[in-house]
């Protein structure tokens, strides 16, 4: 068994979902698990469909522009690969959904905020329509496939936008639900992103969450292997978009690329390689639009390599917190307290530097900062830096490799780093950088680290 997962830019088109289609046919004998993204950017679409809807005036007529817009999309796409014969179920597939959509965006117009429930109960219709129709798509294609609805698989707590998966109850309703249909030789098709709380609330994973979910079923029905599918050849040096240059990663270890994914590389989710890693299941990345590339093989150990570094990643959004207190000079507890306040407000603290008076900080959530800023305000004065970035050189070498500081440091001379800091973990260097510095703090870094790279890792 192996669990194939597809991204919304692998299904954004009908010629998308058709080679979609190729590529699971072709891995039938190995009973393929088919976890699906909402189409294209619908995802994104929906949010800012009740954004407007929540905002009222002109945004009222645009939010149902939004939502005819969807429909057609997905009426034209899909539509194109359905005969005759499955049109009047398409189109009850569609009507159901849209008719729900339709009320949700109703009601939100009638009310003043955008609760995060109500987020969650939106957002869920980009993956559970396109799990339906990929469903409803596949069997023209030579595949048996069977929808699973993922909300009775994925059990969540009821933190609403980033839920955390309750394992061992997943674990076992994923057992149950789709092994009996994989022992049929069923393909069992399921929405990614989304879950539900014990009393059937639809929660949501957060923002490309669909990966997480595929590493959660694979390590439920101990998959021998979980498959990413996405739009470009693997994990690469870093983001392509960035620099067109960058390289595949042939392979990287569970550690490194949990690393990159939790330092800004959008190609993972951050929390996807838990699981796994849990189960030891190698994931492996690869582009739906070149199915030939062997993509990037995601193990436990990594292999030998001669390059210091395996790749960089970049997180926008970051903002620096500087806390400073005389009073506290020296004082025990000092950094308890602080840590106190932030673990209250559930935000997670990404990079330190301390001094003998002050203390700096990276978050990368605002959203609970003003409250922070006034509980730090008691014993301390305060002050937030907005537009930063985390520029991170990630690899196992840099363990035992002498001078990357400095190679680093030589690299970037103009460029002014606000922070640094050597992760615990050992595997990465990190830079907070201004979000205007960030591209061109990736680029020199690519120069300096990948001018000669090991042909055994790199591509
Ligand atoms: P999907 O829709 O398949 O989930 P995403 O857009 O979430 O795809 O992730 C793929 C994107 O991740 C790529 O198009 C690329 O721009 C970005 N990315 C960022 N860092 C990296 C990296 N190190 N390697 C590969 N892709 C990266
Ligand atoms: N559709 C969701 C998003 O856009 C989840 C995903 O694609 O992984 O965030
Ligand atoms: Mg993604």
């Amino acid at each position: 068994m192996i669990v194939m997962k597809f991204g919304g830019s692998s299904l954004e088109s009908a010629a998308a979902v058709e080679r979609v289609a190729g590529i699971v046919r072709r891995a039938l004998a190995r009973k393929p698990v088919v976890v699906v993204s909402a189409m294209g950017k619908t995802t994104q679409q929906l949010l800012t469909m009740g954004e407007e809807a929540v905002a009222g005036g002109p945004g009222e007529n645009r939010s149902l522009e939004r939502l005819r817009a969807l429909r057609e999309m997905h009426e034209r796409e899909i539509g194109a690969l359905l005969p005759a014969s499955s049109q009047g179920e398409f189109r009850r597939t569609l009507d159901c959904h849209f008719r729900e959509m339709a009320d949700l965006r109703g009601q939100l117009a009638a009310l003043s905020e955008f609760a995060p429930e109500s987020v969650d109960a939106l957002s869920s219709y980009g993956e559970r329509l396109s799990s339906c129709l990929i469903a409803l798509v596949f069997p023209h294609f030579g595949i048996n496939a069977a929808h699973v609805d993922a909300r009775c698989v994925v059990l969540t707590d009821a933190r609403h936008k980033v839920a955390t998966p309750l394992y061992s109850q997943t674990y076992a309703r994923a057992r149950d639900k789709i092994l009996p249909l994989v022992s049929q030789s069923k393909v069992p098709v399921l929405g990614g992103f989304i879950g539900a709380t014990e009393s059937g609330v639809t929660t949501t994973l957060g923002r490309g969450g669909s990966d997480f979910s595929a590493a959660i079923i694979g390590a439920g029905i101990a998959a021998e292997e979980i498959q990413i599918w996405t739009d470009v050849d693997g994990v690469m040096t870093c983001d392509p978009k960035l620099v067109p240059d960058a390289r595949r990663v042939k392979t990287i270890s569970f550690a490194e690329a949990a690393e990159l994914a939790y330092f800004g590389a959008k190609v993972l989710h951050p929390s996807t390689l838990l699981p796994a890693m849990e189960k030891n299941i190698p994931v492996v990345v690869l582009n739906s639009r070149r199915p030939d590339v062997s993509g990037t093989r995601i193990v436990a150990e990594s292999v030998p390599c001669s390059s210091v570094i395996k790749a960089i990643s970049c997180k926008r959004g970051i903002h620096i917190v500087n806390i400073r207190s005389t009073r506290m000079l020296m004082a025990h507890g000092f950094l308890h307290r602080i840590f106190e306040i932030f673990s209250r407000a559930e935000t997670a603290v990404d990079m330190l530097a301390s001094s003998e008076v002050s203390v700096s900080l990276t978050v990368d959530d605002p959203a609970r900062l003003g409250d922070i800023c006034q509980a730090l305000r008691e014993f301390s004065e305060v002050s937030v830096e907005k537009h930063q970035a985390i520029v991170c050189i990630v690899g196992d070498n840099l363990r035992h490799t002498p001078g990357v500081a400095a190679r680093a440091f030589g690299a970037l001379q103009g460029i002014n780093i606000r922070m640094i800091s050597q992760g615990a973990s050992l595997l990465n260097l990190g830079f907070v950088v201004a979000a205007r510095d960030a591209e061109k703090t990736v680029k020199l870094l690519h120069q300096e680290f990948f001018r000669s790279a090991d042909p055994a890792v790199f591509d």
